[in-house]
């Protein structure tokens, strides 16, 4: 690296977030290429016998194969990792691999897990049905019921896991204070920080150790790559990266290059499906065949003081109730025209969905009923369309009904 190298690498470890999303991490190569080069190679050669010897020992920095390290990985784990305000972060195939990747690196047989009750389902069934068969125990707690999550804690207890906003009710957590119990019991507090994205929320700052993504939604934004991300202190991610590098869930390098392109406008992009989501749970607030509408920026939200203090805007996602059961929610839904009728979120395209028989199907009723996901709940992730035609398209919705 040459001294200017090092000088624009000083210039940009002060800069702001929306500076660090654009340039963070990139390393130019010989050919002075403007955008970031997608290295799509799996293995390197080296000058000679004894380089490839120093390589594959450590003694020489490098890379030696693309299940360790690529060039264009490297840069999207640099730039998620400088917006996280993280010391390092790691790439993983997936959100799920990167939840996967944080439990094996960090627990072993005998840790117990306090998570919250409202997180993504599939991360409820690799607690209860894949790490327990291995012996680490989870208790899931309301998220927003402190004394839930100080009651839970055992002599084992290692890692404290949640998600806020939470899918799709939009309970929000306390960060701060959650962190301060995870303190208090000697164990590690990750936040799946997938639905703020660090341009509205930084869970490190508030006192969080690990922040994990999904890649897939909003830091891609255009549903393209399948793709995850841990990050945080060098000490944890040593061994993440280590597990990574030995069990495999690698990121590819065309895809890191996609989640790069997308970080450079995610502030833009957070801002926007934030004002979208905003002005449509207030429209659907008002409207009389809705019955509730679930959105932290509405000030009716239990959540809502919690949420502007610690995110900057209130994010893409509300869910509402329609009067009538399951038949209304899936009328309302038939009637529209703009929106796609899709569990994916974090898109310019506007998704809906009906959580009970989709993302939530999996549960018991009983389970669903402690967990709020009625038969008549609608959930929308709100996209990039104009605000006046995706009111029209709820409007077709609630004709309909
Ligand atoms: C989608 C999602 C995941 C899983 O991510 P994948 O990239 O689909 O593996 C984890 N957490 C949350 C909150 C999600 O929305």
């Amino acid at each position: 690296m040459t001294d200017i190298d090092q000088q624009r690498r000083d210039v940009l470890a002060q800069a702001d977030l929306d500076t660090r999303a654009v340039r963070a991490g990139q390393v130019r190569t010989h050919e002075g290429e403007h955008a970031e080069p997608i290295f799509a190679t799996s293995s390197y050669v080296f000058a000679n016998a004894a380089e490839a010897a120093a390589r594959f020992s450590g003694d020489q920095p490098g890379n030696v194969y693309s299940r360790y390290t690529n060039p264009t990985v490297r840069t999207f784990e640099e730039r998620i990792a400088a917006l996280e305000g993280a010391e390092q972060g790691v790439a993983t195939s997936s959100g799920m691999a990167a939840i996967l990747t944080t439990c094996l690196a960090l627990l072993k047989s005998g840790d117990h897990i306090v998570c919250s009750r409202s997180v993504f389902g599939t991360t409820t069934v690799l607690f209860t049905k894949y790490l327990a068969k291995f012996g680490v125990e989870t208790t899931f707690v309301a998220p927003t019921v402190l004394d839930e999550w100080k009651h839970a804690i055992r002599p084992q207890t290692k890692l404290f896991f949640l998600e806020t906003p939470s899918n799709p009710l939009a309970e929000i957590a306390d960060i701060a204070a959650i962190a301060q119990i995870a303190k208090s019991a000697n164990s590690l507090l990750a936040v799946d920080n997938c639905f703020c994205t660090p341009a509205l929320q930084q869970p490190l700052a508030l006192g969080a150790d690990i922040v994990i993504h999904s890649a897939t939604k909003y830091l891609d934004g255009q549903g393209r790559c399948v793709g995850g991300a841990v990050v945080g202190r060098a000490e944890q991610m040593a061994e993440v990266l280590a597990f990574v590098r030995s069990a495999g869930p690698t990121m590819s390098a065309f895809n890191a290059w996609v989640f790069l392109k997308g970080l450079e406008t995610l502030r833009l992009r957070m801002e926007a499906h934030s004002a979208n989501a905003l002005a449509l749970a207030q429209w659907l607030d008002e409207q009389d065949k809705v019955e509730k509408v679930f959105y932290s920026g509405l000030s009716s939200h239990p959540g809502h003081d919690l949420a502007a203090r610690q995110q900057r805007a209130f994010g893409g996602v509300l869910s509402f109730r329609v009067k009538g059961g399951k038949e209304s929610a899936w009328k309302f839904i038939d009637a529209t025209r703009l929106m796609s009728i899709t569990a994916n979120l974090g898109d310019a395209k506007t998704t809906i969905v009906h959580p009970a028989t989709t993302t939530h199907g999996r549960l018991s009723q009983e389970d669903r009923d402690i967990a709020g996901i009625t038969d008549n709940l609608i959930r929308v992730a709100a996209g990039l369309e104009s605000v006046e035609d995706l009111k029209a398209d709820l409007g077709r919705g609630l004709a309909a009904l």
